[in-house]
């Protein structure tokens, strides 16, 4: 199991890690530099594939570019229920603010409602398996829907803490 940083290194925004294991190409969190006008995506995936994105929760920091990733690799998408429609909604607001402040994001208002449709829902403490990994999403206690997600490939166990509160 390989991990890459690809956003939200000393800084808060654009959270993406890359993981990569024998048969996956996972993301976890594919966010957006919130802070900047525009907002910024994490480090490419250019030469990257992506077969999977496991999404901790809802806000844009964590979710901001999720629309790009999954329409440029066809990726399946893992995510609770109210995750789902509640970053629809941010996205789609984030469409709305960028052509008020006059720039484009690299995904438009049917790439956001074509998300259900590569969408995988999940619910806390149960497993479930994509290809050679096994992940648990655990509640986070941050926003509603909010997850740690834990992954286990062969016998390695790594905690994706995202957002948590105590
Ligand atoms: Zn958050």
């Amino acid at each position: 199991m390989k991990i890459e940083f690809l956003g939200a290194l000393n800084s808060i925004g654009a959270s993406a890690i890359y993981l990569k294991t024998e048969e996956s190409s996972a993301l976890l969190d594919y966010g957006a530099k919130t802070g900047e006008t525009p907002p910024k995506p994490p480090l490419s995936l250019k030469e990257k594939k992506v077969d999977c994105i496991f999404l901790t929760h809802t806000h844009l920091d964590h979710s901001g570019f999720i629309p790009l990733a999954m329409k440029k690799f066809d990726a399946k998408l893992f995510c609770l229920d109210i995750t789902l429609e509640l970053t629809k909604l941010l996205l789609l607001d984030s469409i709305k603010i960028s052509k008020e402040e006059g720039y484009d994001l690299p995904f438009t208002a049917k790439d956001v409602e074509n998300l259900s449709k590569k969408t995988v829902l999940v619910d806390y403490e149960n497993e479930y398996s994509f290809k050679d990994i096994r992940v648990k999403f655990l509640n986070a206690s941050h926003v509603v829907g909010s997850a740690q997600i834990l992954i286990e490939h062969k016998n390695k166990k790594i905690l994706y803490s995202g957002d948590f509160n105590k």
